[in-house]
């Protein structure tokens, strides 16, 4: 398929205008995607980035289609996201490389849509490109230092780094997961804890790669030049491969001993990778030599940190709101975090349009946003904390299929949109009438009675064979 030039007419319909600005902080995959759902709505929107110019970083994100298929709305997102995504063939591995199950089509992964696994960067670029073409510009250079409330104007705002003051009618906190939102949401910030383990992870030209003849020979293209992805698994060892026209990605996930750092610029060096893959047996010597190759200002040692559930994502005046992992962060085995960013971006964009045709104040809508996302939220946060578990334990065997990627019909046949439309009358009696603890969301799974867990907690009930938040019907 050919993308579209990218023009007025490739926009989508715009609802009439609300004279209502949205200013959100952070030009990430949720601020961007909220900034373009809230535009098609007819609100204002203004967005601040801390970064001083446009970059495009990262290495691969998976997003789902309970996200993705929103992009029917886009007609030229909708074009240029199938062009990009690398819809790799999946190989489960053991540590020594061999392929024990695979080629297993990703596109037919799940029960319903697609899986995308996309470059990050040519997502990003995508989504900037679009906001530019709604007139929308990020504002570069604006870092954010503190959030405020005026009820009594019914004003949200930030404070920069260089003192700048700005507001909006509603204020949307993205900016990952070092915001400093929770200073007004909560009072106190969840706390994060290290999981003990960290990922060296890299994204560079794969003709870099393909420079040496035993990563060529071993990571070829497939038929019709598919991309391949292989997940390693073995003792202590959780690695991925991915192979694609232009690129070559890999992880490698790491006991942390003090190296690695949560930040997306920590840069190391590959000897750090080449003197932990020596103790690992057997690991094969092409996968030495493609590490060898990585360029030196491309490998990240990104600590993982998890944090326990958080319900309480809107300030008590109701007009600042956090969303994406400054609400909620997710480890990588979750698979979730791009997904349900974009989740927390449609599903705001709409209670936000719906309060504003229905007459109704926006910190309700705000109110609404939490209750409708949150449990879904928390059970993806707990699925991360599990399959992590699964991936990362001395007796890790290939064979045995607990690593294997699930996704049940509740996490990719959800549409944030419609649930918010569909629950919407019903959520603002609820909310009106301060009943949001007998509340049941549907987009969970399915019969799950939701109760509030920690992470401690949880792995000490699974040990002692109780039931948990895990127990419901995932399928
Ligand atoms: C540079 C970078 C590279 C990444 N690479 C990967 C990857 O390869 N794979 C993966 O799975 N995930 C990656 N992520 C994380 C992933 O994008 C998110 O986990 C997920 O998409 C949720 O998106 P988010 O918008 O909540 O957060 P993010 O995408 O992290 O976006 C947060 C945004 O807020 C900005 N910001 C932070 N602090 C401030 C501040 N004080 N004021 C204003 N702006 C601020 C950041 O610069 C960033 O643009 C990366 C994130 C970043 C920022």
């Amino acid at each position: 398929m050919t993308t579209p030039t990218l023009s007025p007419s490739t926009l989508p319909p715009r609802s009439p205008p609300t004279n209502t600005t949205i200013l959100i902080s952070g030009a990430g995959i949720g601020g961007l995607f909220t900034a373009l759902e809230a535009w098609r709505h007819g609100f204002t929107v203004r967005i601040l980035e801390r970064a001083t110019h446009s970059s495009a970083q990262g290495d691969s994100v998976t997003i789902g289609p309970s996200a993705l298929n929103s992009l029917r709305n886009w007609p030229w997102m909708q074009a240029r996201n199938l062009e990009i995504t690398e819809s790799p063939m999946l190989f489960y591995c053991n540590h020594k490389g061999e392929r024990l199950n695979g080629p297993i089509d990703m596109d037919g992964l799940v029960s319903s849509g697609r899986v995308y696994m996309h470059a990050r960067p040519r997502l990003h670029a995508m989504l900037l490109e679009q906001l530019e073409a709604c007139g929308v510009g990020v504002e570069y250079g604006k870092k954010v230092v503190s959030y405020f409330e005026d009820v009594e104007r019914g004003k949200g705002g930030v404070m920069t780094a260089e003192g700048e003051r700005i507001e909006g009618d509603v204020v949307v906190a993205a900016d990952g997961v070092h915001t400093k939102s929770w200073e007004l949401v909560m009072g106190e910030e969840v706390e994060a804890k290290s999981s003990g383990h960290g990922i060296w992870r890299a994204a560079f030209d794969v003709d870099v790669a393909m420079r040496d003849e035993a990563v060529r020979e071993r990571w070829q293209l497939l038929e019709g030049g598919r991309a391949v992805v292989e997940l390693w698994v073995g003792p202590d060892v959780y690695c991925t491969f991915l192979r694609s026209k232009d690129r070559f990605t890999w992880t490698l996930t790491h006991p942390d001993t003090g190296t690695a750092v949560e930040s997306w610029s920590h840069k190391v060096d590959i000897e750090e990778a080449l003197a932990y893959t020596a103790t690992i047996p057997d690991f094969p010597d092409y996968a030495n030599r493609l590490i060898k190759l990585t360029p030196p200002d491309k490998l990240i040692d990104w600590k993982l940190m998890w944090r326990d559930p958080n319900s309480q994502w809107t300030s008590p005046g109701g007009r600042v709101i956090q969303l994406g992992d400054a609400a909620h962060s997710f480890l990588p085995s979750s698979g979730n975090g791009g997904t349900q960013a974009i989740e927390d971006a449609i599903s705001l964009a709409t209670c936000l349009s719906l309060a504003h045709t229905n007459n109704q104040p926006y910190p309700s809508a705000l109110r609404i946003h939490n209750l409708l996302r949150f449990e879904r939220v928390s059970c993806l946060q707990a699925f991360g904390v599990l399959n992590r578990d699964a991936r990362n334990t001395k007796n890790n065997d290939p064979k045995d299929k607990k690593h294997e990627v699930k996704l049940g019909k509740w996490i990719v046949e959800h549409d944030p949109d419609s649930y918010a439309r569909e629950r919407w009358e019903e959520a603002v009696k609820c909310v009106g009438e301060g009943r949001e603890k007998a509340w049941k969301n549907w987009n969970v799974p399915r019969g799950m009675v939701y109760v509030p867990w920690t992470i401690e907690g949880l792995m000490e009930a699974r040990e002692r064979g109780e039931r948990t938040v895990l127990d419901g019907d995932w399928s």
